[in-house]
């Protein structure tokens, strides 16, 4: 997955999509003044991953708790209306993340999901993405 053609590489890094959420931002900041250096929306991976570490083989997903059905107050939450639709919508994106998080392992991907509410806690954050940046995916 990591073997592309210097074709395939332009255009995995042309197509990097707008999407620069407020956590995202922060993430990125952090990130940032930790001194680790990332790329962008790496669409040639599957569910293209927010963050992307080629060196280290390391990714990083920035989740929306409602979207993603986080653990959180947020991520439990569901509409009232149409729910049926809700409820079949939001399972569906948890089996996409799922099985791009299982696609990703299966290449030698590592993959790190940080979850929009945990950047409440920036002093928490920064030791749990220092730490899965630090380890060698072995
Ligand atoms: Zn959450």
């Amino acid at each position: 997955m990591d073997v592309l053609t210097p074709e395939q590489r332009r255009r995995c890094m042309a197509s990097i999509s707008g999407k620069n959420t407020k956590p995202e931002l922060v993430v990125r900041k952090l990130l940032f003044s930790l001194g680790y250096r990332y790329r962008l929306h790496y669409s040639c991976l599957p569910g293209k991953p927010d963050l992307v570490f080629p060196g280290k083989r390391k990714v990083i997903f920035i989740h929306g708790c409602f979207w993603h059905r986080h653990d959180c107050k947020k991520g439990k939450s569901m509409p009232s209306k149409n729910k049926a639709f809700w409820e079949k919508k939001l399972s569906d994106n948890v089996s996409r993340d799922s099985k791009n998080i299982d696609d990703l392992n299966k290449s030698g991907w590592d993959v790190l999901v940080i979850w929009a509410c945990e950047i409440n806690n920036l002093e928490l954050l920064g030791v749990k993405l220092h730490s899965y940046l630090q380890t060698k995916s072995e």
